[in-house]
């Protein structure tokens, strides 16, 4: 009977020379495999009892046991039961002892026979994983440790069957006989001479696990050397990405790294979208002797791969390109030969760099050695990771362009505002100042003269008049840039904007006179999709200018034609003063006026032409003015969509009572 709950420690008791050992619990699946190939290969009919930790292990050898029950009858096998292991024989001894007790935490097989006797008697060691091994992720099996004696020697099976056999007889006491009859085969066989027995079965089971165990570290070096190659790469260009912005700068380093990596022939990275019919090809990295790419319009339209990749978002790759027919996901593609040929591709991958459903470009890898080729899906994951992290470079130096862009925009928006408060101070402070003078010298000198009293009173009403224009102007501009003008399109006859235009004009200038004015529009021109409010208001301040700056001796004709298939195009030309070439475009800015912003003589607030881009553009046309010259006349043109054929059954009237550009809207 044990003194101690554990077999292990009682038989260091008794036999105090021992040296436990620390075991894995692979070696002990081994060492016993080795022992139980041993009996079943031999030709005794030795003692034979293990006992496994739970049922479960137990389970898994249950097949060997009925073997060895086939060689003896002196076979005992002790389990902590979980489902239906019983205190009962069934071609052997089971022995079913409580989960509490010590052997749930050891592991035991001795054999004792007449030509053979070896033992294992083991304790689990509870450790915890070092830092290192946790990190590893093995299985938990793995890294399980038991201490304890493993060996041939007989004296100690023979004390460590003797220890097991007393421990089956307390749980199953029933078994005194047979335990008695082990027992006296313990004693019987403890002179015997083992010269005879053959090692061949026990060695050739243990170099089996060895082996497989040299093949499983093979593999996990394997593993572990593709996972630092595909994280040293990965590191490589998230460096180079954190290093850089430019897109360039990070693709170089990405082909290069990935040609080293997996030694295709050729690499590539290109940006691209799902749209583009070619692209003109500026990163590569070459191996064995392929032919460079670089510079090459690389067509993607015609390529069946490109566009299956571009519409499923996801890699894909031909191992055989020589096939007439490639099969992509199970759908038939017809291969494009003409580019496998002239490129040598003889297996060609193409990874998509994705962002939020958006394809920004492709990484594609051939290898041109004329065999079909394999991918391996390890080497596909990492082009994948690749990949990713081009998408995340790409959207970051997306992001920073836009940023500058919009850093630039506010530096802009920042100086003409500044420009705007002092030009629009100055263009306010001058009349202001005329008029209070005007007002001062009538208030404070009763006995002037009727005729000046009436010139103050036409000056200050003149400024006053400027001033209500110049506040009206700059209302309409802002209301047009800040995009919250709601255009009313409508099919129009232009012929009657024009009339309306002319007659405002006629009736502002009512007694100064005019150059002469003609309109050449024809009623029968296709009508055009406007506002007719607002081109009016172009048409007026463009006749008014070019009255404003045209002798009354001179000139002043409005025309207009169809420009293409979809616009009009109106021409108001006249013989004036002309612009100066170097102008022509400046005179659309605001508060440009050819005397200099800031010493204006002439009226008008040098607003009206910016106000006629931002109508004409929001129209959905363009304006511009030509000129030959200082005193050669000027002409301004503008565009204006034709209204669409099905639009124009009922064309509406500009909205003008009384000729005059309503502001009701506005
Ligand atoms: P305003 O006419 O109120 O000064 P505009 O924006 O309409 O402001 O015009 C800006 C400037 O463009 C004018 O001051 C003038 O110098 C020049 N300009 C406009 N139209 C003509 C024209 N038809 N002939 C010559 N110069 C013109």
């Amino acid at each position: 009977m044990s003194r101690s709950p554990s077999i292990l420690e009682d038989l260091l008791v008794a036999l105090p020379d021992l040296r436990p050992q620390i075991y894995f619990k692979s070696s002990l699946t081994a060492l016993s495999h080795a022992m139980e190939d041993q009996v079943l290969a031999g030709v005794d009919q030795p003692v034979v009892i293990a006992s496994f930790q739970r049922e479960r292990f137990y389970r898994q050898e249950a097949h060997r046991y009925l073997r060895i029950a086939d060689r003896t009858d002196q076979v005992y096998v002790l389990a902590a039961p979980e489902t239906d292991f019983a205190n009962r024989f069934d071609r052997y001894e089971t022995i079913a002892f409580d989960a509490t007790d010590a052997l749930a935490k050891e592991w035991h097989l001795v054999v004792v026979g007449s030509h053979y006797a070896a033992c294992l008697i083991c304790r689990e060691r509870q450790v915890s994983p070092a830092p290192e091994e946790a990190s590893l992720h093995l299985p938990p099996d793995q890294s399980r440790r038991f201490e304890g004696i493993w060996t041939f020697e007989r004296s100690v099976a023979c004390k460590a069957a003797e220890l097991l056999l007393a421990k089956v007889l307390l749980y199953r006491p029933e078994l005194t006989d047979k335990v008695a009859a082990a027992q006296a085969v313990l004693l019987d066989n403890t002179q015997v001479n083992f010269s005879n027995v053959d090692p061949g079965p026990f060695a050739e089971r243990l170099v089996t696990y060895i082996q497989a165990g040299q093949y499983k570290l093979l593999k996990a070096y394997r593993s572990i050397a593709a996972q630092e190659q595909r994280e040293r790469l990965v590191n490589s260009i998230t460096s180079a990405i954190r290093r850089s912005l430019n897109p360039d700068e990070i693709f170089k380093v990405a082909v290069q790294e990935l040609g080293q990596t997996l030694q295709a022939s050729r690499c590539l990275i290109y940006r691209c979208r799902d749209t583009d019919a070619t692209v003109t090809l500026q990163h590569e990295s070459l191996n064995h002797g392929a032919e460079s790419l670089i510079g090459q319009r690389w067509n993607l339209a015609d390529n069946p791969l490109f566009q299956f990749v571009a519409q499923h978002q996801e890699p894909i790759y031909v191992s055989h390109t020589q096939a007439d027919v490639w099969l992509l996901r199970e759908q038939e593609v017809v291969a494009p030969k003409e580019q496998v040929q002239r490129w040598a591709i003889a297996a060609w991958l193409m990874v998509p760099v994705v962002h939020q459903n958006r394809l920004l470009g492709m990484v594609e890898v051939h290898h041109c050695n004329n065999t079909a080729h394999d991918w391996h899906e390890t080497n596909v994951g990492l082009i994948e990771a690749i990949a990713n992290q081009i998408g995340v470079a790409l959207i970051q130096a997306e992001a920073y362009a836009n940023l500058e862009d919009l850093n630039q925009q506010l530096a802009a928006l920042d100086r003409t505002r500044s420009n705007l408060i002092a030009i629009t101070g100055h263009e306010l402070r001058t009349p202001l100042s005329t008029i209070q003078v005007c007002l001062e010298s009538l208030s404070t000198e009763p006995d002037m003269p009727e005729e000046l009293r009436q010139v103050m009173l036409n000056a200050a009403l003149t400024d006053a008049e400027r001033m209500r224009k110049l506040i009206q102007d700059f209302l309409t501009l802002s209301q047009l840039e800040s995009g919250r003008i709601q255009w009313h399109l409508e099919p129009l006859p232009l012929q009657e904007c024009v009339d309306l235009a002319m007659s405002s004009l006629r009736s502002r200038q009512m007694n100064g006179a005019l150059p002469e004015i003609t309109a050449q529009v024809s009623p029968e021109l296709p009508l055009i999709q406007a506002d007719g409010e607002w081109v009016v208001e172009v048409l007026s301040k463009l006749l008014d200018n070019a009255c404003k700056f045209t002798e009354p001796t001179g000139k002043v004709i409005i025309q207009a034609q169809p420009n293409g298939g979809k616009m009009l195009e109106v021409t108001i030309s006249d013989t004036g003063r002309g612009i100066e070439s170097n102008r022509l475009e400046t005179v659309f800015d605001r508060f440009y006026q050819e005397e200099g912003a800031l010493r204006r003589s002439a009226g008008g607030t040098g607003l009206g032409l910016a106000i006629c881009r931002q109508i004409v553009v929001g129209l959905g046309g363009r304006i511009w003015a030509e000129s030959a010259g200082k005193d050669r006349g000027s002409q301004f043109h503008l565009t204006l969509p034709i209204s669409p054929p099905d639009l124009e059954e009922k064309p509406a009237k500009p909205n003008h009572a009384k000729g005059k550009p309503s502001k009701a809207r506005r």
